[in-house]
């Protein structure tokens, strides 16, 4: 479980995040939702400890963030950012194996045992042929999957995921959601596509110029009066398999 309370963050003068919070439950996808700069990476970056707060706490499974040493926090929280093209010559297994450094002991070697979950970890994400591929030459959505993979190498109970969908096309947007879905971790994922938002988290939190302006399950947050003023473009909603669709017009 993930709990963030009053978290406020500022860049200078700019309130990035205003007392902002959160309960992602254990074993359930929590997904951040809204327009360009309202805060959904600062709360993101907040809850990894990698920006430094004003105010509030954060606590994973009850323990503040703050006390946990790095190698602590990488064992607890995997991370996939946004796209990092990395500039290494890296393979895709050199990089998912890399998953598995907060399991070291100081410098000795990858074990069997690290093996055996980087290689399990790149069939779950459906990227045992890229293996041997360097991971700069990938497609957009092929590195996207190895960087899951290598969260899943690491084992860790809770996933942080910033727009892992950009740059996919539709079938592999669905297909990346839906095996972050069905993990047994506690997610929060930002997702800019609402309808994706939708269909793959079990909880919505809407962020607007850093205040949450929404909160709840998909079928309360999606209402187009809610999100409207937030976007500034108007909608109508769709009910598909009883999941909320929204279709937009621009004013
Ligand atoms: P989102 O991920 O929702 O697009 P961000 O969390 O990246 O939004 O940004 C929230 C606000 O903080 C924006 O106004 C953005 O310009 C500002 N901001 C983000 N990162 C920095 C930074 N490193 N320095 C200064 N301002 C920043
Ligand atoms: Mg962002």
């Amino acid at each position: 479980m993930i709990t963030a309370e009053g978290v406020t963050v500022r860049y200078g003068r700019t309130v990035a995040l205003d007392a902002a919070d959160l309960i992602a439950h254990t074993g359930t996808t929590f997904g951040l939702i809204g327009p360009n700069g309202s805060g959904k990476s600062t709360l993101l970056r907040s809850i990894l400890g990698a920006v430094r707060r004003a105010g509030g706490r954060v606590e994973i499974d009850g323990q503040p963030v703050d006390g946990l040493t790095a190698r602590q926090r990488a064992q607890r929280l995997a991370v996939v950012a946004q796209e990092e093209p990395s500039g290494l010559p890296l393979t895709a297994w050199d990089s998912v194996l890399l998953g598995r450094s907060p399991r070291l002991s100081g410098w000795s070697r990858y074990r069997a045992v690290d093996e055996a979950a980087a290689s399990d970890a790149m069939t779950r994400a459906g990227v045992d042929h890229l293996a041997h591929r360097h991971v700069d030459e990938l497609s957009g959505g092929e590195r996207q999957r190895v960087l899951i993979a290598r969260a899943l190498a690491q084992e860790a109970t809770h996933l942080l995921l910033d727009e892992p969908t950009n740059h996919l096309d539709v079938r592999y947007q669905h297909d990346i959601l839906s095996l972050v879905h069905g993990l047994p971790l506690t997610t929060i994922v930002v997702l800019h596509d609402l309808n994706l938002a939708a269909r793959y988290c079990d909880e919505l939190m809407l962020l607007d110029a850093g205040n949450v302006a929404a909160r709840g399950t998909p079928h309360d947050v999606l209402v187009p009066e809610t999100l409207e003023p937030v976007y500034g473009i108007d909608m109508r909603r769709i009910d598909l398999d009883g999941v909320p669709q929204l279709v937009f017009r621009p004013r």
